[in-house]
Protein backbone atom coordinates (compact mmCIF):
# COMPACT_ATOMS: atom_id res chain seq x y z
CA UNK A 1 0.00 0.00 0.00
CA UNK A 2 2.41 2.04 0.91
CA UNK A 3 4.33 2.38 -2.54
CA UNK A 4 1.13 3.10 -3.77
CA UNK A 5 0.29 6.60 -5.89
CA UNK A 6 -2.28 8.73 -6.28
CA UNK A 7 -3.43 12.13 -8.09
CA UNK A 8 -3.45 15.62 -6.28
CA UNK A 9 -2.95 18.83 -6.38
CA UNK A 10 0.64 20.17 -6.34
CA UNK A 11 1.81 23.59 -5.06
CA UNK A 12 5.19 24.27 -5.56
CA UNK A 13 7.59 27.25 -5.13
CA UNK A 14 9.36 27.33 -8.02
CA UNK A 15 11.69 30.34 -7.53
CA UNK A 16 11.42 32.21 -4.15
CA UNK A 17 7.41 33.22 -3.77
CA UNK A 18 6.49 32.15 -7.60
CA UNK A 19 3.96 29.40 -7.17
CA UNK A 20 2.87 26.91 -9.83
CA UNK A 21 0.00 24.18 -9.44
CA UNK A 22 -0.02 20.66 -11.03
CA UNK A 23 -1.80 17.73 -11.02
CA UNK A 24 1.04 15.13 -9.99
CA UNK A 25 1.24 12.00 -8.29
CA UNK A 26 1.74 11.39 -4.95
CA UNK A 27 2.90 8.30 -2.98
CA UNK A 28 1.32 7.32 -0.15
CA UNK A 29 4.51 6.81 1.82
CA UNK A 30 5.01 10.51 1.26
CA UNK A 31 2.19 11.12 3.58
CA UNK A 32 3.06 12.09 7.93
CA UNK A 33 2.53 9.71 10.19
CA UNK A 34 -0.61 9.14 11.42
CA UNK A 35 -3.30 6.49 12.59
CA UNK A 36 -6.09 7.17 9.96
CA UNK A 37 -5.68 6.73 6.36
CA UNK A 38 -8.44 7.91 4.03
CA UNK A 39 -9.43 7.48 0.73
CA UNK A 40 -11.06 10.90 0.19
CA UNK A 41 -14.19 10.73 -2.28
CA UNK A 42 -14.99 14.60 -1.99
CA UNK A 43 -13.24 17.83 -0.89
CA UNK A 44 -14.52 21.63 -1.30
CA UNK A 45 -12.80 24.72 -1.97
CA UNK A 46 -12.45 27.48 0.81
CA UNK A 47 -11.28 31.11 0.85
CA UNK A 48 -8.22 29.66 2.56
CA UNK A 49 -7.47 26.94 0.30
CA UNK A 50 -6.96 29.14 -2.87
CA UNK A 51 -4.51 31.02 -0.13
CA UNK A 52 -2.85 27.91 0.33
CA UNK A 53 -2.51 27.22 -3.08
CA UNK A 54 -1.19 30.55 -4.66
CA UNK A 55 1.41 30.69 -1.41
CA UNK A 56 -0.30 32.33 1.29
CA UNK A 57 2.59 31.72 4.37
CA UNK A 58 0.34 32.59 7.01
CA UNK A 59 -1.52 29.18 5.75
CA UNK A 60 0.97 27.00 4.23
CA UNK A 61 4.67 27.32 5.31
CA UNK A 62 6.37 23.91 3.52
CA UNK A 63 5.58 23.64 -0.20
CA UNK A 64 5.51 21.74 -2.24
CA UNK A 65 2.43 20.71 -1.05
CA UNK A 66 -1.55 19.52 -1.44
CA UNK A 67 -4.14 22.25 -0.24
CA UNK A 68 -8.02 21.20 0.63
CA UNK A 69 -8.87 22.03 4.57
CA UNK A 70 -11.95 19.66 4.23
CA UNK A 71 -11.87 15.83 3.28
CA UNK A 72 -14.57 12.93 3.10
CA UNK A 73 -14.30 9.88 2.12
CA UNK A 74 -13.72 6.02 3.93
CA UNK A 75 -11.32 4.95 6.40
CA UNK A 76 -8.93 2.59 4.55
CA UNK A 77 -6.37 2.00 7.67
CA UNK A 78 -6.96 2.87 10.79
CA UNK A 79 -4.39 1.81 14.06
CA UNK A 80 -5.95 3.03 17.02
CA UNK A 81 -8.94 1.19 16.78
CA UNK A 82 -11.75 3.58 16.82
CA UNK A 83 -12.32 2.96 13.06
CA UNK A 84 -12.88 0.09 10.83
CA UNK A 85 -11.71 0.08 6.59
CA UNK A 86 -15.21 1.43 5.27
CA UNK A 87 -15.99 3.68 8.03
CA UNK A 88 -17.37 7.03 6.05
CA UNK A 89 -15.67 9.68 7.81
CA UNK A 90 -15.34 13.30 7.40
CA UNK A 91 -12.61 16.06 8.62
CA UNK A 92 -12.55 19.98 8.48
CA UNK A 93 -9.81 22.23 10.15
CA UNK A 94 -6.89 21.41 12.53
CA UNK A 95 -4.10 21.31 9.89
CA UNK A 96 -5.55 19.68 7.04
CA UNK A 97 -4.11 21.36 3.88
CA UNK A 98 -2.65 24.09 5.93
CA UNK A 99 1.03 22.02 6.52
CA UNK A 100 -0.50 18.77 6.54
CA UNK A 101 -1.27 17.41 2.87
CA UNK A 102 -5.00 17.77 2.37
CA UNK A 103 -8.22 16.82 0.86
CA UNK A 104 -7.08 17.70 -3.14
CA UNK A 105 -5.52 14.76 -3.11
CA UNK A 106 -6.98 11.08 -3.53
CA UNK A 107 -5.82 10.13 0.16
CA UNK A 108 -4.81 11.70 3.36
CA UNK A 109 -3.25 10.75 6.76
CA UNK A 110 -4.17 12.49 9.66
CA UNK A 111 -4.58 11.84 13.54
CA UNK A 112 -7.94 10.21 14.30
CA UNK A 113 -9.18 12.79 16.58
CA UNK A 114 -9.24 15.10 13.39
CA UNK A 115 -11.75 12.93 12.27
CA UNK A 116 -15.71 13.01 12.61
CA UNK A 117 -18.05 9.82 11.97
CA UNK A 118 -20.26 11.25 9.49
CA UNK A 119 -23.44 11.99 10.92
CA UNK A 120 -26.47 10.05 10.24
CA UNK A 121 -28.35 12.17 7.64
CA UNK A 122 -25.86 13.22 5.77
CA UNK A 123 -23.61 11.45 2.92
CA UNK A 124 -20.05 12.04 2.08
CA UNK A 125 -21.19 14.20 -0.80
CA UNK A 126 -23.50 16.85 1.48
CA UNK A 127 -20.76 16.60 4.16
CA UNK A 128 -18.40 18.60 1.66
CA UNK A 129 -21.04 20.64 -0.03
CA UNK A 130 -21.28 21.82 3.98
CA UNK A 131 -17.82 21.43 4.66
CA UNK A 132 -16.02 24.25 6.59
CA UNK A 133 -17.66 26.66 5.43
CA UNK A 134 -21.34 25.43 5.85
CA UNK A 135 -19.82 24.18 9.09
CA UNK A 136 -18.73 27.91 10.24
CA UNK A 137 -21.93 28.72 9.40
CA UNK A 138 -23.53 26.60 11.88
CA UNK A 139 -20.94 27.60 14.71
CA UNK A 140 -21.90 31.03 14.08
CA UNK A 141 -25.57 30.43 14.39
CA UNK A 142 -24.68 28.26 17.31
CA UNK A 143 -23.55 30.95 18.94
CA UNK A 144 -26.25 33.22 18.35
CA UNK A 145 -28.68 30.92 19.30
CA UNK A 146 -26.67 30.43 23.19
CA UNK A 147 -26.38 34.32 22.93
CA UNK A 148 -30.32 34.43 23.11
CA UNK A 149 -30.72 35.88 19.65
CA UNK A 150 -34.44 33.74 19.35
CA UNK A 151 -35.62 34.06 15.77
CA UNK A 152 -38.60 36.02 16.72
CA UNK A 153 -35.63 38.66 17.69
CA UNK A 154 -35.60 40.36 14.59
CA UNK A 155 -33.56 40.97 11.87
CA UNK A 156 -30.51 38.88 11.36
CA UNK A 157 -28.08 40.67 8.88
CA UNK A 158 -25.71 38.07 6.44
CA UNK A 159 -22.69 39.75 5.07
CA UNK A 160 -21.26 38.15 2.23
CA UNK A 161 -24.13 35.83 1.07
CA UNK A 162 -23.83 34.70 -1.93
CA UNK A 163 -20.26 33.13 -0.45
CA UNK A 164 -19.79 29.63 0.85
CA UNK A 165 -20.46 30.60 4.97
CA UNK A 166 -23.09 33.10 4.15
CA UNK A 167 -24.98 31.19 1.35
CA UNK A 168 -25.42 28.42 4.48
CA UNK A 169 -25.86 30.06 7.24
CA UNK A 170 -28.77 32.10 5.14
CA UNK A 171 -30.15 28.58 4.78
CA UNK A 172 -30.06 27.50 8.35
CA UNK A 173 -31.30 30.60 9.74
CA UNK A 174 -34.13 30.84 7.22
CA UNK A 175 -35.00 26.91 7.63
CA UNK A 176 -34.77 27.66 12.28
CA UNK A 177 -37.60 31.21 11.23
CA UNK A 178 -35.37 33.81 11.53
CA UNK A 179 -35.69 36.74 9.17
CA UNK A 180 -32.45 36.89 7.46
CA UNK A 181 -31.65 40.14 5.55
CA UNK A 182 -28.68 39.07 3.02
CA UNK A 183 -25.61 41.56 1.44
CA UNK A 184 -24.52 40.98 -1.30
CA UNK A 185 -21.72 42.85 -3.25
CA UNK A 186 -23.14 40.85 -6.25
CA UNK A 187 -26.16 42.69 -7.90
CA UNK A 188 -27.67 39.37 -9.70
CA UNK A 189 -27.59 37.41 -6.64
CA UNK A 190 -31.36 38.29 -5.30
CA UNK A 191 -33.23 35.48 -6.46
CA UNK A 192 -30.50 32.71 -5.30
CA UNK A 193 -30.13 34.51 -2.38
CA UNK A 194 -34.47 34.87 -1.89
CA UNK A 195 -34.46 31.20 -3.25
CA UNK A 196 -31.94 30.15 -0.01
CA UNK A 197 -34.37 31.98 2.15
CA UNK A 198 -33.72 35.68 2.64
CA UNK A 199 -36.30 37.22 3.45
CA UNK A 200 -34.73 40.93 2.06
CA UNK A 201 -31.24 41.14 -0.03
CA UNK A 202 -29.30 44.19 0.71
CA UNK A 203 -26.20 46.00 -0.85
CA UNK A 204 -23.33 46.94 1.54
CA UNK A 205 -23.82 50.43 0.96
CA UNK A 206 -27.16 49.90 2.75
CA UNK A 207 -24.92 48.63 5.46
CA UNK A 208 -22.67 51.25 5.60
CA UNK A 209 -24.82 54.45 5.72
CA UNK A 210 -23.82 56.97 7.80
CA UNK A 211 -21.37 54.45 9.45
CA UNK A 212 -18.59 57.59 10.18
CA UNK A 213 -21.59 58.07 13.45
CA UNK A 214 -20.22 56.33 16.59
CA UNK A 215 -24.06 54.43 16.57
CA UNK A 216 -26.33 53.91 14.29
CA UNK A 217 -30.18 52.90 14.35
CA UNK A 218 -30.64 49.72 15.87
CA UNK A 219 -31.79 47.06 13.03
CA UNK A 220 -30.29 43.89 13.64
CA UNK A 221 -31.03 41.72 16.42
CA UNK A 222 -27.97 39.21 15.36
CA UNK A 223 -25.37 39.55 12.66
CA UNK A 224 -23.03 36.71 10.27
CA UNK A 225 -20.25 38.30 9.84
CA UNK A 226 -17.78 36.91 6.98
CA UNK A 227 -16.24 40.64 5.92
CA UNK A 228 -14.93 42.49 9.11
CA UNK A 229 -13.43 46.01 8.76
CA UNK A 230 -15.98 48.72 7.79
CA UNK A 231 -19.02 46.60 7.39
CA UNK A 232 -18.68 44.78 10.70
CA UNK A 233 -17.88 48.16 11.99
CA UNK A 234 -21.47 49.77 10.79
CA UNK A 235 -23.08 45.84 11.69
CA UNK A 236 -21.97 46.37 15.11
CA UNK A 237 -23.06 50.13 15.43
CA UNK A 238 -26.91 49.07 14.21
CA UNK A 239 -27.25 46.05 16.31
CA UNK A 240 -30.24 46.12 18.64
CA UNK A 241 -29.99 46.27 22.15
CA UNK A 242 -28.56 42.93 23.52
CA UNK A 243 -28.25 41.63 20.52
CA UNK A 244 -24.88 39.74 19.20
CA UNK A 245 -22.21 39.16 16.39
CA UNK A 246 -20.19 36.71 15.44
CA UNK A 247 -17.02 37.51 13.24
CA UNK A 248 -15.71 34.33 11.64
CA UNK A 249 -14.30 36.14 8.30
CA UNK A 250 -11.68 38.76 6.86
CA UNK A 251 -12.98 39.27 3.07
CA UNK A 252 -13.27 42.49 3.28
CA UNK A 253 -10.51 43.97 6.12
CA UNK A 254 -9.06 41.97 9.22
CA UNK A 255 -8.78 45.73 10.46
CA UNK A 256 -11.99 46.15 12.80
CA UNK A 257 -12.11 49.90 13.61
CA UNK A 258 -14.76 50.29 16.76
CA UNK A 259 -15.97 52.63 20.06
CA UNK A 260 -16.81 50.99 22.70
CA UNK A 261 -20.68 52.21 22.69
CA UNK A 262 -22.25 49.40 21.15
CA UNK A 263 -20.73 47.04 23.97
CA UNK A 264 -21.44 49.43 27.22
CA UNK A 265 -24.86 50.93 26.00
CA UNK A 266 -26.18 48.05 23.83
CA UNK A 267 -24.86 45.39 25.74
CA UNK A 268 -24.19 44.23 22.08
CA UNK A 269 -21.92 41.10 22.02
CA UNK A 270 -19.29 40.42 19.51
CA UNK A 271 -18.22 36.30 19.52
CA UNK A 272 -15.31 35.18 17.68
CA UNK A 273 -15.78 31.71 15.79
CA UNK A 274 -12.92 29.61 14.94
CA UNK A 275 -13.77 26.36 12.75
CA UNK A 276 -10.50 24.92 13.43
CA UNK A 277 -9.58 23.95 17.06
CA UNK A 278 -13.01 23.60 17.21
CA UNK A 279 -13.15 21.37 20.68
CA UNK A 280 -14.70 18.04 20.19
CA UNK A 281 -18.28 18.99 22.00
CA UNK A 282 -19.29 21.85 20.35
CA UNK A 283 -18.00 20.18 16.46
CA UNK A 284 -20.06 17.04 16.95
CA UNK A 285 -23.12 18.92 18.43
CA UNK A 286 -23.04 21.38 15.14
CA UNK A 287 -22.56 18.58 12.50
CA UNK A 288 -25.32 16.65 14.02
CA UNK A 289 -27.45 19.88 13.68
CA UNK A 290 -26.41 20.39 10.37
CA UNK A 291 -27.11 16.85 9.53
CA UNK A 292 -30.39 17.20 10.79
CA UNK A 293 -33.43 20.09 12.43
CA UNK A 294 -30.23 22.71 10.26
CA UNK A 295 -29.85 20.27 7.06
CA UNK A 296 -29.99 23.63 4.76
CA UNK A 297 -32.42 22.63 2.63
CA UNK A 298 -31.16 23.81 -1.07
CA UNK A 299 -27.78 22.07 -0.87
CA UNK A 300 -28.07 21.03 -4.29
CA UNK A 301 -28.55 24.84 -5.11
CA UNK A 302 -25.66 26.29 -3.81
CA UNK A 303 -23.31 23.68 -5.47
CA UNK A 304 -20.72 23.86 -8.38
CA UNK A 305 -18.88 21.03 -9.08
CA UNK A 306 -15.17 20.40 -10.36
CA UNK A 307 -12.70 17.66 -10.23
CA UNK A 308 -8.81 18.46 -9.07
CA UNK A 309 -8.80 19.41 -13.01
CA UNK A 310 -11.02 22.36 -12.67
CA UNK A 311 -9.49 23.68 -9.54
CA UNK A 312 -7.21 26.40 -10.82
CA UNK A 313 -10.49 28.41 -12.51
CA UNK A 314 -11.95 28.21 -9.57
CA UNK A 315 -9.16 29.35 -6.99
CA UNK A 316 -8.83 32.29 -9.36
CA UNK A 317 -12.52 33.21 -8.95
CA UNK A 318 -12.85 32.84 -5.36
CA UNK A 319 -9.76 34.91 -4.71
CA UNK A 320 -11.52 37.68 -6.59
CA UNK A 321 -14.97 37.07 -4.29
CA UNK A 322 -16.70 36.14 -7.47
CA UNK A 323 -17.96 31.83 -6.42
CA UNK A 324 -21.81 31.95 -6.05
CA UNK A 325 -22.27 29.11 -2.68
CA UNK A 326 -19.88 26.17 -2.43
CA UNK A 327 -17.59 24.54 -4.98
CA UNK A 328 -17.47 20.44 -3.99
CA UNK A 329 -14.24 19.25 -5.42
CA UNK A 330 -14.97 15.25 -6.62
CA UNK A 331 -11.67 12.93 -6.18
CA UNK A 332 -13.53 9.42 -6.99
P1 LIG B 1 -16.29 32.96 -0.22
O1 LIG B 1 -15.26 33.55 -1.10
O2 LIG B 1 -17.07 31.78 -0.65
O3 LIG B 1 -17.36 34.08 0.15
C1 LIG B 1 -17.01 35.34 0.59
C2 LIG B 1 -18.06 36.34 0.12
O4 LIG B 1 -17.83 37.59 0.77
C3 LIG B 1 -17.98 36.66 -1.37
O5 LIG B 1 -18.65 35.72 -2.18
C4 LIG B 1 -18.69 38.01 -1.40
O6 LIG B 1 -20.10 37.76 -1.28
C5 LIG B 1 -18.26 38.65 -0.08
N1 LIG B 1 -17.15 39.57 -0.27
C6 LIG B 1 -16.07 39.45 -1.10
N2 LIG B 1 -15.27 40.52 -1.00
C7 LIG B 1 -15.86 41.34 -0.08
C8 LIG B 1 -15.52 42.62 0.43
N3 LIG B 1 -14.42 43.27 0.05
N4 LIG B 1 -16.34 43.17 1.36
C9 LIG B 1 -17.45 42.54 1.76
N5 LIG B 1 -17.84 41.32 1.30
C10 LIG B 1 -17.03 40.74 0.38
O7 LIG B 1 -15.56 32.67 1.18
P2 LIG B 1 -16.10 31.79 2.39
O8 LIG B 1 -17.55 32.03 2.57
O9 LIG B 1 -15.59 30.40 2.27
O10 LIG B 1 -15.30 32.45 3.61
C11 LIG B 1 -15.65 33.75 4.05
C12 LIG B 1 -14.65 34.24 5.09
O11 LIG B 1 -14.76 33.45 6.25
C13 LIG B 1 -13.19 34.19 4.66
O12 LIG B 1 -12.51 35.31 5.17
C14 LIG B 1 -12.69 32.93 5.31
O13 LIG B 1 -11.30 32.96 5.51
C15 LIG B 1 -13.47 32.97 6.60
N6 LIG B 1 -13.63 31.67 7.22
C16 LIG B 1 -13.30 31.58 8.54
C17 LIG B 1 -13.45 30.41 9.20
C18 LIG B 1 -13.16 30.37 10.64
O14 LIG B 1 -13.00 29.27 11.19
N7 LIG B 1 -13.11 31.49 11.33
C19 LIG B 1 -13.86 29.20 8.50
C20 LIG B 1 -14.30 29.41 7.13
C21 LIG B 1 -14.15 30.62 6.53
P3 LIG B 1 -21.19 38.83 -1.81
O15 LIG B 1 -20.77 39.14 -3.22
O16 LIG B 1 -22.48 38.13 -1.69
O17 LIG B 1 -21.07 40.05 -0.92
Amino acid sequence: MSDKTFKALIVEESEPKKFTRRIGERKISDLPAGDLLIRVHYSSLNYKDALSATGNKAVTRKFPHTPGIDAAGEVVECTCGRYQPGDQVLVTGYDLGMDTPGGFGEYIRIPCEWAVKLPDGLSLRESMIIGTAGFTAGLCVWKLDRAGVEPDAGDVLVTGASGGVGSIAVSILAKQGYRVVAVTGKPNAGDYLRNLGAAEVIGREAVLEGAERPMLKERWAGVVDVAGGDLLAAAIKATRYGGAVTCCGLVGSPDLNINVFPFILRGVSLLGVDSVQCPTQPRLAVWEKLAGLWKPEHLEETVTECGLEGLEEKIQQILKGAVRGRTLVRLL
